[in-house]
């Protein structure tokens, strides 16, 4: 009997899931940008939204510089403000050739597999930028080649080894992965034809109405720029209808150390071993 109903509520579960998601990748303001990615979800609530983007942005492992052994500083800055600039230096990142220090065989003592030295050496009279730190691995190299480190002056020189482990945004800023943003879309509705159509078009902030053979109708096209400001709705008084639509348009903006497709893959991954992690101490008590 027991088992008859787990099954009845896995089915159900899986039902509900599949039924209750919906994604497509959708372009920027009608422009296809490369960099970021925006796609549609549906049925779901804000909770669950919020639940994504918390995912890509504190959980996605990437690789920053966490020590770092200054040999020589003749530089005017601190040792430490030297080391947090570098902390900050993004890197492309290699997740199939490094492991978390957590995970990995070494369990956190430090190997290959979850470390890489890097080393910078520099004599002034010059500017130091990120394109200046040496790695034995080539595929991790800075994103944003001409980040200023320090200026040099006359004779002045740095010397330091460091070395960058994964880490995740949850821990501390530098392992971000990414910005990740959403928007809960409109369902808009023109029930009746307002007298003031022009003041409409005009009132609206980001213009989603037009008048065509005098009648107001919505700019297909520019529906998914609806602020939820109501204005048209007051405007009209009542002939125009906005309602929430329970979807949600998520924007990820990656800062560069991850493609957004390798971010949304590795932050699912994530979310699935929380909840296994958790249906096992679930199964533990008593
Ligand atoms: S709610 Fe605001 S943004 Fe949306 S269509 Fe109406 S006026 Fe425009
Ligand atoms: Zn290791």
């Amino acid at each position: 009997m027991q088992e008859k109903r787990r099954q009845k509520r896995e089915k159900s579960i899986k039902k509900v899931e599949l039924k209750m998601i919906k994604v497509s990748i959708a372009g920027t303001s009608g422009k296809k940008d490369k960099d970021s990615l925006m796609f549609e979800i549906s049925g779901v609530d804000i909770s669950y939204a919020n639940t994504l983007r918390r995912l890509f942005m504190s959980e996605v492992p990437v690789m920053a510089i966490e020590d770092v052994e200054l040999r020589k500083n003749d530089s005017g800055l601190y040792d430490e403000i030297i080391a947090h600039r570098l902390g900050l230096v993004v890197f492309k990142t290699d997740l199939k050739s490094y492991n978390l220090p957590g995970d990995c065989k070494c369990k956190g003592a430090g190997c290959a597999q979850c470390q890489l030295k890097m080393t910078l050496k520099a004599k002034g009279p010059c500017t130091v930028y990120a394109s200046d730190i040496k790695t034995k691995d080539p595929k991790v190299k800075p994103i944003y080649p001409k980040t200023p480190i320090v200026k040099l002056l006359d004779d002045q020189e740095l010397e330091l080894e460091a070395v960058a482990i994964l880490g995740v945004g949850r821990v501390h800023a530098k392992w971000s992965s990414c910005l990740a943003y959403y928007k809960e879309l409109a369902d808009l509705q023109i029930e009746k034809q307002p007298d003031n159509k022009e003041e409409i078009v005009e009132q609206c902030p980001p213009r989603i109405f037009e008048v065509k053979n005098s009648k107001l109708e919505i700019i297909k096209d520019k529906v998914n720029d609806c602020l939820l400001c109501n204005a048209c709705v007051e405007l009209s008084g009542g002939k125009i209808k906005v309602e929430p639509s329970k979807s949600f348009l998520m924007t990820i903006e990656p800062w560069g150390q991850l493609e957004p497709q390798e971010i949304v893959k590795e932050a699912i991954d994530a979310y699935d071993e929380q909840l296994e992690e958790f249906t096992e101490l679930i199964s533990k008590t008593k």
